[in-house]
């Protein structure tokens, strides 16, 4: 019995000492900035810096092998925050970008040729002849965009369209790369004017299909600052870096400019004339 015990007690010392070898020869390094960095990152794990989670960012920027700025979701301030454990000047800070829907049309403005009773998913509803909606621009309003957003920015209107929260938004971009009609575009969130379409069609077309959808009719180029808003292949675009007065909604025949303050929480579409 007395032999036995001993036995194991010298083959436990025996593996510790191996253990305590084996600790040291495959010991890795961790830079104590890149556990600094990590706490300094929201931690959402979000993926949108491109990289699995925010420890490989935080091992990466530690290392210099990521700009102190790759965060898409920390923004401004994080990327200060990380600069100084690093060491680091950071002058950017630009504006805050948000994600918007472009399609405002909804099942009381846009119709339907025909009802998808698919699996709820954009994607797979898209396979059926680009989707329900007549718009072959239109929202499918089955939320593939709300369901990938880390962040629970996207709602569902009652009406099947898909709405970004601003003050929940990130600008991680998840959602631009998950919608498969291409209609969300980041946008900066210091801008007022918006026009919520994203049709290509001609304006005769679109006005069958939907009633707050661009026919192209240029009023709004001809009202606004030179070069604020210009067409894009009968759809009207805005120039974000320009200054439009918030009346030029109301030179829109289709209602499909709107004025939205995204950076609070105000909706000034009301303001602007009416309801929109
Ligand atoms: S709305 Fe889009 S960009 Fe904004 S946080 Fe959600 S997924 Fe990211
Ligand atoms: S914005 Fe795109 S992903 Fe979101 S509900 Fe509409 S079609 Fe689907």
């Amino acid at each position: 019995m007395l032999t036995a015990i001993l036995a194991l007690a010298a083959v436990a010392l025996a593996l510790s000492f191996v253990l305590a070898i084996a600790a040291r020869v495959f010991a890795v390094d961790v830079d104590p900035r890149a556990e600094k960095i990590e706490e300094a990152l929201p931690g959402a794990n979000c993926g949108a810096c491109g990289l699995p989670g925010c420890s490989e960012l935080a091992r990466r920027i530690a290392e210099g092998k990521a700009d102190i700025d790759a965060c898409p979701v920390g923004g401004a301030a994080v990327a200060r925050a990380i600069a100084a454990i690093m060491g680091q000047d950071f002058a950017g800070g630009g504006v805050r970008r948000v994600a918007m829907v472009m399609c405002n049309g909804g099942d009381e403005s846009a119709r339907r040729r025909f009802w998808y009773n698919g699996v709820r998913d954009c994607n797979s509803a898209a396979l059926l002849f680009g989707g329900d909606k007549s718009c072959a621009y239109g929202c499918l309003g089955l939320g593939t965009c709300a369901g990938v957003c880390p962040f629970g920015a996207i709602d569902m209107t009652g009406a099947g369209l898909a709405v970004v929260d601003p003050a929940r938004c990130t600008g991680c971009t998840k959602c631009v790369d998950a919608c498969p009609k291409g209609i969300i575009r980041m946008v900066p969130a210091d801008r007022t004017i918006h026009i919520l379409c994203s049709s290509h069609d001609k304006g005769a077309k679109t006005r069958k299909v939907c009633a707050v959808g661009c026919i192209g009719c240029m009023k709004c180029v001809k009202a606004a600052p030179e070069g604020a808003i210009a067409m894009d292949r009968n759809l009207a675009v805005v120039d974000y870096e320009a200054e439009i007065p918030p009346e030029i909604a109301g030179e829109c025949p289709m209602k499909t400019i709107h004025v939205r303050k995204l950076d609070g929480l105000a909706d000034l579409d009301a303001a602007a004339g009416g309801e929109r």
